[in-house]
């Protein structure tokens, strides 16, 4: 339970696990306040629809509990379900209200839940609307009913409620909202490199030191561009920049996101954290990167060139952070000394 409250900070995934467990705990309330008012003063033509509307109720939320963990997020019936509980909880409102008891119901603060799950889709406007349309049917459910000078104070501080959540609801959820962005796009400012997109080097220690604290297996692999510089003096600092970007596009086209990361670890050098046991299935994707880097033509000023990277990769072992390092820049400076254009492993561990 406490996990799922601080996700729903973040997530709304979360946070529509939270208003469909709650719709089943309403379902359950609202069987046992209909039911003693029911047996207090039974109307069958009430209990009949209070059925249908039990069964109906059971029904969507079943399907839609279904979409909510099957689905994955983002997909379109997952937004489709997501988005029309408000509609269904706003009709079984309707419907709901005037069964068990009218203005005077014990259910009728279901309303500001709803109000405020509305908010979080739609904001501000969303909460409004939604709220006149509370406003609306509960205006209808209070001139059916024999007004008094009591129930006319209640519904006028009912309308009052009704608006204030509505509004307020969706001004706190915006704030909210907008803060939670802002944030989310610092935190991926600081953690990208400007120049290629990919991940820095300061995430790149971040994440290395947590899969070694979290002893997951995988290899580190640096890579380096042969002879950049000459790039650089040849065809100028602008078009080795359009290299670079290049190669960072080639990189994350190649690496599948669930297999590993690539990070920019500083100049023309390259960090990769490949999640494998395997030194072959390690090798099937570097070299993968390093033929496409080859095969890559550049065009300069009606010149045309390519370029060429050596790699040096090996499984961790135990190493700290600073050793894992150490240990594949070496295995990258062999590379370079054997002649480039080539990866070289480990042979032990
Ligand atoms: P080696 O094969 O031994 O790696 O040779 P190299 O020329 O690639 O090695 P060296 O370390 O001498 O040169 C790296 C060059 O990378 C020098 C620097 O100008 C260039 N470089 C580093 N960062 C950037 C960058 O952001 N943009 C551009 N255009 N060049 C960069
Ligand atoms: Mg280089
Ligand atoms: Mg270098």
């Amino acid at each position: 339970m406490k996990f799922i409250i601080k996700d729903a900070y973040h997530s709304d995934h979360a946070l529509e696990v939270i208003f469909s467990s709650l719709r089943w705990f309403f379902i359950v309330l609202s069987i046992s306040v209909f039911t003693v008012q029911y047996i207090e003063n039974p109307v069958n033509l009430k209990l009949y629809f209070f059925i249908s509307l039990v069964v109906f109720g059971v029904l969507y939320m079943g399907i839609s509990d279904y979409y909510l963990h099957k689905s994955p997020e983002g997909s379109r019936m997952y937004t489709l379900m997501t988005k029309c509980g408000p509609f269904f909880d706003f009709i079984a409102f309707s419907a709901l209200i005037p069964l068990t008891g009218g203005i005077e119901s014990p259910l009728f603060p279901l309303a500001y839940l709803i109000l405020l799950h509305i908010a979080v889709y739609w904001r501000v406007k969303g909460g409004v609307i939604a709220a006149f349309l509370f406003i609306l049917i509960y205006s209808i459910i209070f001139m059916i009913q024999v007004s008094t000078s009591h129930s006319l104070i209640n519904y006028f501080s009912q309308v009052f409620f009704l608006l204030l959540i509505g509004g307020l609801g969706g001004i706190i959820v915006s704030r909210e909202r907008k803060h939670h962005s802002e944030k989310n796009l610092l935190v991926e400012v600081a953690n990208r490199d400007y120049l290629t997109n990919l991940l820095n080097h300061r995430s790149f220690q971040e994440c290395l030191r947590k899969d070694l604290d979290n002893g997951k297996d995988f290899y580190l692999a640096l890579t380096d561009i042969d002879k950049f510089k000459s790039i650089n003096d040849q065809y100028g600092h602008v078009m080795g920049d359009k290299v670079l970007r290049q190669i960072g596009s080639i990189f994350t086209s190649i690496i599948p996101v669930k297999q590993g990361k690539v990070f920019r670890y500083g100049g023309e050098e390259f960090a990769i954290i490949l999640y494998s046991n395997e030194q072959f299935e390690v090798n099937k994707l570097l070299v993968e990167v390093k033929q496409a880097v080859a095969m890559q033509t550049f065009y300069c000023e009606g010149q045309e060139f390519s370029i060429t990277m050596s790699f040096g990769s090996c499984k961790q072992n135990g190493e700290t952070p600073d050793q894992l390092v150490e240990k594949v820049d070496r295995l990258l400076y062999e590379a370079k000394d054997r002649g480039r254009d080539q990866i070289v492993y480990s042979n032990v561990g």
